[in-house]
């Protein structure tokens, strides 16, 4: 267990924002985590557990311990005649893992290479991209209890999972520290193609058939063009949720706005495109300073070079009340806001 002092966040955040913590503990087992707890010091204090900080806004420095998760290893658990179950270490990276599982001949999360951030933060929002959630690929997980020092194995059913969604953003969270993650890829492997960008990608290929190396291929192809680069210039991929609404509202809303983008998400409810709404408000490229809007995309707000969290957060609250005059539509942040 490596304990620093006084380090600078800046390079530990996608956003590229500046703040600093006082105390940074690196956990690279089980083990360590229970250390922290069984510490007379760090075991009292508040904590705060860091991936690889892609989906988070710094407003202000970390009072708290900052535990950076950096648990490595990843395998072929098992190979079942009706699935293959992989592992890996909370602090891999979560795109190297998928290219490891394809490499290993164990197709099933293709539809989700190139989302930044580290294994162990998948569970937290319940990752998705083209078509696929992490619970319709997810076995079960490992995770210490940041209070008693306990390890525990959690199901998917205790996880909770929802739309970005998951106990560790409410009863668990900040409180178990995940240091595992197991993943059931069935067989025989079923391509997820229904997404329109992927069947756009048949359609100028003549390929109707690919194979999970050519879907992952598609998948980050797609994902290059459209949102723009952390390393190039500072985000965390999509701010806002999509709006969950009534299918009457949503019908309501088409009414008025004829080319809103919107999907059913059940019987009576309509997802709304929150780069549509975001888009038509006439918040796209908008700046502010250096907290700014993408100009690539509505639903990316970015980092020119200088901006602080407490700048971007106060251009996410414009937009949100932008939206909400507009439209009577009220935005969730997806990032967990510091
Ligand atoms: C360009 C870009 C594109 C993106 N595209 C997508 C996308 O398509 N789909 C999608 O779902 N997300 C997307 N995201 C968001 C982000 O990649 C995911 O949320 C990712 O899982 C965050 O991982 P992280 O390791 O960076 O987590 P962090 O940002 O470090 O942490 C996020 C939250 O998880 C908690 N946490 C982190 N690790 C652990 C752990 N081991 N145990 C318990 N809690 C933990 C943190 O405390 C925090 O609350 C995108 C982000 C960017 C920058």
């Amino acid at each position: 267990m490596q304990i620093d002092r006084g380090v600078s966040l800046k390079p530990y955040n996608t956003f590229g924002l500046p703040a600093v913590a006082q105390t940074l503990v690196r956990i690279a087992s089980d083990a360590d985590v229970r250390r922290v707890v069984d510490d007379p010091v760090l075991g009292l204090a508040p904590k705060f557990i860091l991936g690889g900080g892609s989906n988070i806004i710094l407003t202000r420095d970390m009072p708290q311990i900052v535990l950076k998760v950096e648990v490595r290893g990843m395998r072929v658990l098992e190979e079942r005649a009706d699935a293959w179950i992989v592992e890996a270490g909370a602090g891999e990276n979560w795109h190297d893992f998928v290219e490891f599982t394809l490499a290993q001949g164990c197709p099933g999360l293709e539809n989700l290479a190139l989302i930044p951030g580290t294994v162990g933060a998948g569970p937290v929002q319940n990752i998705g991209a083209y078509g696929v959630e992490l619970q319709d690929r997810f076995e079960s997980l490992d995770a210490v209890d940041l209070l008693t020092g306990r390890s525990v194995v959690l199901g998917a059913e205790i996880c909770a999972f929802g739309y970005r969604d998951s106990v560790f953003k409410h009863a668990l969270a900040g409180r178990s520290l995940i240091t595992r993650v197991r993943f059931r890829l069935p067989r025989p492997w079923q391509p997820v193609l229904g997404y329109l960008e992927l069947q756009k990608k048949i359609a100028e290929t003549g390929i109707a058939s690919p194979g999970p190396r050519q879907i992952f291929d598609w998948v980050a192809s797609i994902r290059r063009a459209k949102l723009p680069d952390p390393a190039a210039i500072g985000n965390a991929g999509s701010f806002f949720k999509n709006p969950l609404v009534s299918s009457q509202r949503a019908t309501n809303l088409r009414r008025d706005h004829p080319t809103l983008a919107a999907w059913p998400a059940s019987d009576e409810t309509t997802k709304l495109s929150a780069a549509w709404l975001i888009e038509a408000s006439g918040f796209k490229g908008l700046r502010q300073g250096d907290a700014g809007v993408s100009t690539q995309h509505a639903l990316v707000l970015v980092n020119h070079g200088q901006a602080t969290g407490a700048q971007i957060w106060a251009l996410a609250q414009q937009v949100r009340a932008g939206v909400n005059e507009k439209f009577g539509v009220l935005l969730d942040p997806e990032p967990v806001v510091i």
